[in-house]
């Protein structure tokens, strides 16, 4: 990464000048804005932007074909990836809908997605964001803080956006926000009187207005991008808002209002058929109102109304995880060593020792690349220097080299 001396941000590529100077390509294209703004008649002819005018009905893809994309990415979670195909595909097709027509006007359906950690929510949502042609932001709840705190504010998340369409507000306004990390500006406890943790309740009233859709003041980023421009105004009402929480514990919500006793909490886990515990199957019932007894206020529940879950990874899964995905782990680790001309080969009883020990840690699919990483950095080390044709990964070798550190 360098940094621009225009913006200040963070960028991949910059055009270098003399003394140590750089400028980004936002900047470069903000500076012919200006001059041709300045200069119309030597204007030079307007970028081809990826843009939704050119969006029709027949050339959008079908909530089928959505989830055939997330399918060659994602393992399993096909409630999940099913919810958001057709939100997303009825998210386009409400930016079809011209605004002023008097028929029946679609109103968009924000998402909440619950799942535990490494289980594929962020996955999803980089996926889409990927292959759409929608502009896409990922934020995470975490840095918000109520206004006047030491944090970001809630609007913040606008900037972004902004930033992804280029300052185009009208095409931000057609956006999808991904929301991470929600479950952890809930409010403490269930009894909002007693126990009032004012930070995460004022972030969430923050947030209430963005999701409803309201008409929204955003400060450029780095104030440079429009001088004379003081603040942006977004209106929040078309773009979709998709948040997404572990919710730790809220099985144990689900499981009160209904009533059931789940063996799973206590001493003695019971499990199914694929080694995930009863208790950790309850997602799939949770309800708008586990979200309320979690510490969501209720305005926010009641403007998330579309509800999905992603299960607890099985063996199965992680195994399938591990090298059936485009850019699976495995393959990504074969490639690099291609590239030294050395052939990897990992033993099925490797791989599924690695698997074992993921599941063990109980930290989804993040725990597949830590543990790959630590049989891995060795091979990594040694083999591009060592003139070997090939390398294979045994059980003995994965033992050795995890339970060894
Ligand atoms: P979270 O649910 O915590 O947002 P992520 O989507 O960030 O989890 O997943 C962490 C990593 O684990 C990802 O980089 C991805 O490679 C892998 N992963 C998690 N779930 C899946 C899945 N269902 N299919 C394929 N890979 C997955």
């Amino acid at each position: 990464m360098q940094t621009c001396s225009f913006c200040g941000r963070d960028v991949m590529f910059l055009l270098k000048g003399e003394g140590g100077v750089g400028i980004c390509p936002d900047c470069v294209e903000n500076a012919r804005e200006l001059l041709d703004t300045m200069f119309p008649e030597q204007a030079s002819k307007p970028a081809t932007k990826q843009s939704n005018d050119t969006l029709t009905l027949e050339s959008l893809p079908k909530p089928r074909e959505i989830k055939q994309l997330l399918d060659s990415y994602v393992i399993g979670q096909d409630s999940a990836k099913k919810t958001l195909s057709v939100a997303v595909y009825n998210h386009y097709k409400r930016l079809l809908q011209p605004t002023d027509s008097n028929e029946v006007e679609i109103e968009k359906s924000n998402i909440i997605m619950v799942g535990p950690t490494g289980t594929g929510k962020t996955l999803l949502a980089r996926t889409i964001a990927k292959h759409l042609k929608v502009p896409f932001t990922i934020v995470d709840a975490t840095v918000f803080t109520q206004a006047g705190y030491v944090g970001e504010d809630v609007e913040s998340l606008l900037s972004r956006l902004l930033q992804e369409t280029n300052y185009d507000v009208a095409e931000a306004e057609r956006g999808i926000v991904f929301i991470d990390e929600i479950d952890k500006i809930a409010r403490k406890g269930d009894n909002p009187s007693i126990t009032r943790d004012v930070s995460g309740e004022g972030v969430q009233q923050a947030l209430l207005k963005l999701l409803e859709g309201s008409m929204v003041n955003v400060p450029p980023e780095g104030g440079r991008k429009h001088p004379e421009q003081e603040f942006l105004h977004v209106d929040t009402s078309r773009i979709l808002f998709i948040c997404a929480g572990a919710f730790d514990g809220i099985e144990r919500h689900i499981a009160l209002r209904m009533n059931r006793k789940v063996v799973g909490f206590g001493a003695t886990e019971k499990r199914n058929n694929t080694g995930v515990a009863e208790a950790d199957t309850l997602l799939k019932y949770v309800a708008p109102q586990d979200f309320r007894s979690f510490g969501l206020i209720p305005e926010i529940v009641g403007r998330l109304p579309v509800i999905t879950y992603l299960e607890h990874l099985s063996k199965e899964a992680l195994r399938e995880i591990l090298t059936a995905p485009k850019n699976a782990i495995i393959k990504q680790y074969q490639k690099l060593l291609e590239m030294d001309g050395i052939k990897l080969v990992f033993e099925e009883p490797a791989l599924n020792y690695i698997v074992d020990c993921a599941f063990e840690y109980k930290l989804g699919a993040r725990g597949l690349r830590g543990l790959t990483e630590k049989v891995m950095k060795d091979v990594m080390f040694e083999a591009p220097s060592s003139g070997m044709k090939e390398f294979v990964v045994s059980i003995d070798y994965v033992k050795e080299k995890i339970d060894d550190e």
